[in-house]
């Protein structure tokens, strides 16, 4: 910084007839700062830069730099003006929506004029449909020297940062990338106690965990299929900016779990004609299973769920399910894959079959006459398979299938549910996404070589462990 005290002198000058600033030693430093090429980092997301007021002065001086008609020497012949009026320096403001407020409200509260609040906001809305707008998020307001509002620093996403800057009385914004890499992460463990806890110990994030519990929870009864000794391993893509203070964690691309022995693996895929990515087992079916809405063929639904007159007891009370009226001995079928809670006499049900399918639903079957072959408490079952038979058994007034359709513990109205169809990719899709799998397996031995090979080194490219990765980073 030797060549600090030469150049001050001159920037002084340039500086204060720009911007009619008075002398200040933090713009002094900023100034100094901007000649000897600092970088300016991100300033609206790292914390450890948006405290520190001489960079942020650089931010400003840069604008005046950048302008295509500004000449130094004008300043230089104009020598000092006459003193400035008392000003505070130009400020960044972080600001941030509170309910109740629009963009407007907020900048006005923070001290911008309604006109300029309006222009730049309609300049950050090229960039930024403003209807996304969520109550706690922040920005950042700048102001110049008149303490009028210049510019507005938005990070639209992780890769992204809006800037509307000020020129007279236009604002203009424009989308500025934030570089960053893109990682990917491969963790595997045991589960001791549960799959978050444990998951957790090895270094993933809650995100990550809760995305994972997702992705399975169709085939995957968490709170009762999980035991001591289990396995599971992920492979997940991660951001880091440039600067090294913001991390994203991506998307899952692979995701197993081993579970008594038996593994349940699911790979990321985006079918040709889908909006959105997926999962799929190895064999290209979707990991999302439909629950068959009428687990029944050929039958006629003669109730519906909701409110109604009970036709033996007289009184109106709720109809928790719906009723298909078919002949006695008409198969009824599993209507997704699950594990047999109950087979058995359930008072007025009858003779009844309940199906757990996952942590979040089950099915119910009731007035059976017979059950189907082998159906019994403990017995998984496959989608479509026969459970039993349409009888008359418990407190009927003819033969009907009674269907119960169980959310988190409690009925729902089976017609309005909403759970997404299972697809199983075939032709031309299934080979792209075979493809996929393997080269997801190639670079996951990949990933473990690599462990391997660095295993003594001081950084280690281990990223199976902890945050060993990138030790420098403060991770969230
Ligand atoms: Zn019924």
């Amino acid at each position: 910084m030797q060549n600090r005290e030469s150049v001050l002198p001159r920037l002084k000058n340039i500086f204060l007839n720009q911007t009619r600033i008075k002398k200040n030693k933090h713009i002094l430093a900023g100034l100094a700062l901007f000649v000897c090429g600092a970088i300016v980092g991100n300033l609206i997301t790292s914390p450890a830069i948006k405290k520190d007021t001489s960079q942020q002065v650089i931010t400003l001086e840069e604008e005046y730099l950048n302008e295509a008609d500004y000449r130094p020497s004008d300043d230089l012949a104009l020598g000092n003006p006459p003193e400035p009026e008392l000003r505070p320096e130009p400020e960044l403001r972080d600001v941030s929506i509170k309910r109740g407020q629009g963009m407007m409200d907020t900048l006005i509260s923070n001290g911008a004029k309604r006109t300029d609040a309006y222009n730049a906001i309609k300049a950050l809305s090229k960039h930024y449909d403003m209807k996304k707008l969520q109550i706690g998020q922040t920005l950042q307001a700048v102001y110049d020297a008149q303490g009028r509002l210049s510019g507005l620093n938005m990070r639209k996403n992780f890769d992204h940062m809006i800037r509307v800057n000020r020129t007279e009385d236009r604002f203009d914004a424009r989308l500025e990338d934030l570089p960053s890499l893109k990682l990917t992460r491969h963790v595997q463990g045991v589960i001791e106690d549960n799959l978050f806890l444990s998951a957790y110990r090895e270094g993933l994030p809650n995100s990550v965990i809760v995305d994972m519990i997702r992705i399975f929870s169709f085939d995957v009864d968490f709170q009762r299929e999980i035991r001591k000794g289990d396995r599971f391993e992920i492979f997940y893509e991660r951001k880091i900016s440039e600067d090294g203070h913001r991390v994203e964690e991506g998307n899952i691309l692979y995701a197993r779990l081993t579970l008594h022995g038996k593994p349940i693996s699911l790979y990321r895929y985006k079918p040709a004609k889908a909006h959105f990515a997926d999962y799929f087992h190895e064999n290209g079916q979707s990991a999302k299973k439909a629950l068959m809405r009428t687990p029944i063929e050929g039958a006629r639904l003669s109730s519906y769920y909701g409110r109604r007159k009970h036709p033996v007891l007289g009184y109106t009370r709720m109809h928790k399910g719906l009723d298909f009226s078919a002949p006695t001995g008409t198969p009824i079928m599993a209507a997704g894959d699950g594990i047999v809670e109950r087979a058995s006499r359930y008072g007025s049900y009858g003779n009844y079959v309940r199906i757990r399918h996952n942590g979040t639903y089950k099915t119910a079957y009731a007035h059976l006459s017979k059950y189907g072959r082998g159906i019994k408490s403990g017995k998984r079952v496959k989608q479509g398979q026969i459970i039993g038979y349409v009888g008359a058994t418990g407190r009927v007034t003819g033969r009907h299938l009674h269907y119960e359709v169980f959310m988190n513990g409690k009925q729902v109205n089976p017609l309005r549910l909403k759970i997404p169809t299972g697809i199983t990719l075939k032709g031309k899709d299934r080979q792209k996404f075979l493809t996929r799998a393997g080269d997801i397996d190639h670079r996951i031995t990949v990933k473990k070589q690599n462990i391997l090979l660095t295993w003594n080194q001081e950084v280690a490219m281990n990223d199976s462990g902890a945050q060993d990765t990138l030790p420098h980073l403060q991770l969230p």
